[in-house]
């Protein structure tokens, strides 16, 4: 996952465990109203187009780095087994 280009999570569904990110409209260039975007790869039929309510949960910030921390462990183990490219190489 390329985990720079994604906006770090700011709530978790408590029903499916999806992460999502809230985007007030003040922080957006593209929307005129607040909005969800989903960060986790899937979610539930619990939070899919559903209104946000009961079912989400703000993350905590040690939360948060505890998931931004795991991201990073995958990514690295990724390229771990991947190995160096061809431009990698050193001269
Ligand atoms: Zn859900």
């Amino acid at each position: 996952m390329d985990w720079i280009n994604k906006a770090a999570p700011t709530h978790r569904c408590k029903v499916c465990g999806a992460l999502w990110r809230f985007w007030r409209k003040e922080d957006t260039h593209f929307s005129s109203m607040d909005s969800w975007s989903l960060v986790s790869i899937a979610c539930g039929k619990c939070c899919d187009m559903e209104t946000m309510g009961e079912q989400i949960e703000y993350l905590t910030i040690g939360e948060m780095e505890k998931y931004i921390i795991a991201c990073h462990a995958v990514d690295a183990m990724t390229q771990h087994i991947l190995g160096p490219k061809e431009n990698d190489r050193v001269n």
